[in-house]
Formats: structure tokens, sequence, C-alpha cells
């Protein structure tokens, strides 16, 4: 257990995710969730994870599978 709960405003799951923004080349990263809260990120629970969208003209990359319960 991480003891993370989503980031998102009203939102209780747990996450399983953290979003980074790389402000600089206009990246949203969605990654395996960090070990420790970092500057500029943020942890989603599967289904805002799923959801996530970013601003325009950023490009989303994702390095996580969502519903992956294992890891093949
Ligand atoms: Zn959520």
């Amino acid at each position: 257990m991480t003891g993370r709960a989503c980031s998102k405003v009203a939102c209780g799951r747990d996450a399983i995710a953290t979003l980074t923004y790389d402000y600089a080349d206009a990246m949203a990263v969605l990654g395996p969730l960090s070990y420790r809260p970092e500057p500029h990120s943020y942890d989603l629970c599967e289904r805002h994870a799923e959801r996530l969208s970013a601003p325009q003209g950023w490009q989303v990359v994702r390095h996580v599978v969502a519903g992956a319960s294992e890891a093949v």
C-alpha cells in the first residue's frame, strides 16, 4: 500500500500513477507512482489516469498501462 490518494478534487481513490508536467517540452508524462511526492507532479488513480487529457499543444506520454494488475 502506498497510502497516497488521487490528487483530483473529490476523488479518494488510491493513486496508481504519477503525472509529471514537463513545461520545457510541453509534455505530460504519466508514469508509475513515484516513491515520493515530487514538485510539479500529481498522483492519479486508475480512472483519472485513463481520462488524462493534456492542455492543447501538449503531448501526453504514458509509461503505464491502465488496468494492468501485473507487469508481464
Ligand atoms: Zn482520481
